[in-house]
């Protein structure tokens, strides 16, 4: 039999070592805190990119 190992990864956020289990609510944040600040700046990260929509120009030099 194997004994269980502990699995450790690093938070996205803050890199804090996080045990990786099933008691670990927020893997693979440390906690939910961190978990919403990466979310959030998700967000934001997309809502900052300018003229999104509007990027699925054909570019230029397609013609023959
Ligand atoms: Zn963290």
């Amino acid at each position: 039999m194997t004994s269980a190992r502990k699995i450790e990864v690093r938070c996205p956020n803050c890199e804090r070592a996080v045990t990786w289990d099933s008691g670990s609510h927020w893997k693979p944040f440390c906690s939910e805190r961190c978990k919403l600040i990466d979310l959030g700046a998700w967000f934001q990260e997309e809502r900052a990119i300018p003229g999104n929509e509007a990027a699925e120009q054909i570019p230029a030099g397609d013609h023959d």
